[in-house]
């Protein structure tokens, strides 16, 4: 797949939705009210391989299905093997649990300070806003309580959790996700973020939202508004393969940095959708044309339900050691794994250090050679003249 550079050639249009008004389509309203959320309409715009077919007979009891009309179009529907599809439409291997699966994969009930806010790391908290995305991820780590599905109910208290900040003077960064809190009203984010500003000790905060990536014409001028007025916002979003990069979502990422947010992306590192340098360095260098920041790598966590989803952990070592030395250092995000139970977020590293003892650390470069610094001085000599100059 050789695929242009130019932002303007990624631009997808409004495909199987072509009748529709240009206002209607770029009306985010209109785009979560036309979510294809049932395998019949999934029918009518795929032929489903008998693997969907399962999968979708019981979708909606582990994790709902809906699928933007934007991102939708973004599904080859001819290729079973399409990396958006696979994303998006359920299969039957989601309801066969491998027993080193877990519902609470990265241990967050254990690490709730209150319900909805996990506090794992000394300074800084995840506060889970809401329950409800744009999209889901079939690979959702929360989908115990994300979708509503299966009567999963997760009503945010948002005075508790706030209560919660307000109390703890060691949190300086609060991240809000869910769910994704961008899917709340103008005037919902609108009180949080203000609640979370006049709190002395907060001084950083942050959004994780697949909205810009799912839905793009969620980011309006009055959310743009709004995130200037309160910020500094960072924001996180989720692209996984360079096809996601389309010139929607450049615009929605470009209207992002213009209202001062600083964007970075988390990726999930997922079996025959991006676990290959080729993929991956086409989407770290298309994120650098939008102005985001490959920030995470996420090994797949050990969802209920996932085994189809994981890659090898070497793969994605691979794939960071094919990136760092032969692109741009910003293009490199780190891989890490969320410890299952709970240890949080480890990183994982191609080894460079060859060796390291009292006398000299041992290192390999991006191109395999060997080069050593020293960790001892040695007895200084006079400086010959010029030396020094
Ligand atoms: C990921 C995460 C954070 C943020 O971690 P950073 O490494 O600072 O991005 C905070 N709290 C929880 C519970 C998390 O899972």
């Amino acid at each position: 797949m050789k695929e242009s550079k130019a932002p303007q050639d990624w631009y997808r249009g409004q495909g199987h939705w072509a009748g529709v008004p240009a206002a209607q389509w770029q009306d985010y309203r209109w785009q979560l009210r036309n979510r294809v959320t049932t395998v019949e309409r999934l029918r009518e715009f795929i032929e489903l391989t008998p693997e969907e077919e399962e999968g979708c007979a019981h979708a909606n009891k582990k994790l709902a299905l809906a699928v933007t009309p934007y991102f939708f179009n973004l599904i080859d529907t001819d290729d079973p093997d399409c990396p958006i599809r696979k994303q998006l439409v359920p299969r039957g291997d989601e309801m066969r649990v491998s027993p080193e699966e877990l519902l609470d994969p990265v241990g967050e009930e254990t690490a709730m300070g209150v319900d909805g806010l996990v506090h794992r790391y000394p300074d800084r908290c995840l506060f889970l806003v809401t329950n409800m995305c744009a999209a889901y991820c079939r690979y959702c780590t929360r989908s115990r309580l994300v979708s509503n599905a299966e009567g999963h109910d997760f009503h945010p208290n948002y005075e508790n959790a706030l209560r919660y900040i307000e109390e703890h003077p060691e949190i300086r960064d609060v991240l809000l996700s869910g769910g994704d809190p961008l899917l709340l009203s103008d005037k919902k984010l609108d009180y949080l973020l203000g609640r979370l500003r006049a709190i002395p000790h907060v001084d950083f905060i942050r959004i994780g939202s697949r909205i810009p990536v799912f839905l793009p014409q969620r980011v309006t001028p009055e959310l743009q508004d709004l995130l200037r007025r309160h910020g500094p916002v960072w924001i996180s979003i989720h692209v996984n393969h360079p096809r996601e990069c389309t010139q929607e979502l450049y615009d929605a990422a470009e209207r992002l940095s213009f209202a001062g947010v600083p964007l970075g992306n988390q990726s999930v590192l997922l079996r025959g959708i991006n676990d290959d340098l080729e993929t991956m360095r086409e989407l770290v260098h298309r994120l650098l044309r939008m102005r985001v920041r490959p920030y995470y790598l996420y090994q797949c966590d050990l969802i209920t339900g996932s085994r189809h989803f994981r890659a090898d952990v070497r793969k994605g070592i691979d794939i960071i050691r094919g990136l760092r030395g032969f692109t741009s250092g910003y293009a490199v995000p780190q891989f890490v794994i969320d410890a299952p139970g709970g240890g949080g977020k480890i990183p994982v590293n191609p080894e460079y250090i060859e060796e390291i003892n009292d006398d000299e650390i041992v290192l390999r470069n991006f191109a395999g050679d060997i080069y050593r610094y020293p960790l001892r001085s040695r007895e200084p000599v006079p400086a010959g003249v010029g030396m020094l100059v």
